[in-house]
């Protein structure tokens, strides 16, 4: 019998051998996210950001950042929107990307062309300076620690050959006093460890953050971890690398976690709403007029974003920006 490793632990190493070994997005991989169903999605993203920079006093140069890029779609078509829509941004934009695989660096490169982007191991390494840094889909990959409620305690869940076992827990963050037996407390210590060094950043030298993801508007109770394979429901414990492995993004944890290091929080709002404030319909729409043969395609795809039995509800649109700045597009309504 192996020996059992701290959920964390196994969900790195689950990830990382993941992402490494293949290209997992769209109809023929494990999962499809926004970027891949629609350029409106990456474009709007991108004039979020040029009003960001608007609003900043239009520094330059200024670092754009993308946590988690994928195969480099959303940075390719905001980079498009950008430049179409405010040529002057587009010249100030220093390009940044974080991603852990290899392979997945390659994609990107391909995407963007030569000279494009530099990359990252992680945030530290990008220059000092005013930034705007977004992640779409890059919290859920995570990892993240449960405790389970056994008697009047808590335990901590470990994995032992692909299955969970329960040891006393390892330095465990403030947990509920009462809680029904068996139930399940997440915490994303890696997430509010990103998070925080990110709000530092923001706080001393300026600039914005956006991250779209799934997960509640409130912080609960509750065992979130999922995996998919082919666009169907996988064991999360399953052998690492076999399975995309994700959790639920606790908004309102990562949100405090932001205020206690200095920068505002806006929302989260339901990205449904967000992404119909910055006009991804009428974009779609225009794309349709002008390439008909796939009008219905770019339509079905906007709708699903939005549409709250779609990917409109579940997933969620969260902002931090430094305490001076004005309340970002999408947010206006949300107090920080
Ligand atoms: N944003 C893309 C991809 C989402 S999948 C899209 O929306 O299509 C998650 C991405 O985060 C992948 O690119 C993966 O390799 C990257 N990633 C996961 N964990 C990471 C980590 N700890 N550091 C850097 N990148 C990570």
């Amino acid at each position: 019998m192996s020996e059992a490793e701290r959920l964390d632990h196994f969900m790195a190493r689950a990830a990382a051998a993941y992402y490494a070994g293949r290209e997992p997005f769209g109809a023929r991989g494990d999962f499809t996210t926004a970027p891949e169903m629609s350029q409106a999605f990456g474009e709007c993203l991108g004039l979020w950001a040029a009003v960001v920079w608007q609003g900043m006093g239009a520094p330059s140069p200024l670092h754009l950042v993308e946590c988690g890029p994928g195969r480099g779609t959303l940075m390719a078509d905001a980079l498009r929107g950008i430049a179409t829509a405010l040529p002057p941004f587009r010249a100030a934009l220093r390009v940044h990307l974080v991603e852990a695989s290899p392979g997945l660096r390659a994609v990107q490169a391909a995407t963007l062309g030569a000279g494009v982007a530099e990359w990252h191991d992680s945030l530290n390494t990008v220059p000092p300076g005013p930034a705007i840094i977004l992640g779409n889909e890059f919290l859920d990959a995570l990892p993240i620690r449960q405790f389970i409620r056994r008697g009047e305690g808590w335990m901590e869940r470990f994995v032992r050959d692909g299955a969970f076992v329960e040891q006393p827990a390892e330095n465990p963050p403030p947990l509920p006093a009462e809680a029904p037996e068996g139930a399940v407390q997440e915490w994303n210590e890696a997430g509010e460890a990103f998070i925080r060094a990110l709000s530092a950043r923001l706080a001393t030298q300026g600039g914005a953050a956006l991250f779209l993801d799934y997960g509640p508007a409130e912080s609960g109770l509750g065992d979130s971890l999922q995996a998919l394979a082919n666009h169907r429901a996988a064991d999360p414990l399953s052998e690492p690398g076999s399975v995309d492995i994700t959790a639920h993004v606790d908004f309102a944890a990562l949100a405090r976690t932001a205020r206690a290091a200095g920068v505002a929080a806006h929302g989260p709002v339901p990205q449904g709403i967000f992404l119909q404030a910055l006009g991804l319909v009428t974009r779609a729409a225009m794309l349709a007029r002008a390439a008909p043969h796939s009008a219905g395609m770019q339509l079905s795809a906007a709708q699903r974003l939005i549409a709250p039995e779609g990917m409109g509800r579940l997933f969620k649109a969260l902002a931090l920006t430094h305490p001076a700045l004005p309340a970002p597009p999408g947010f206006e309504v949300s107090a920080p």
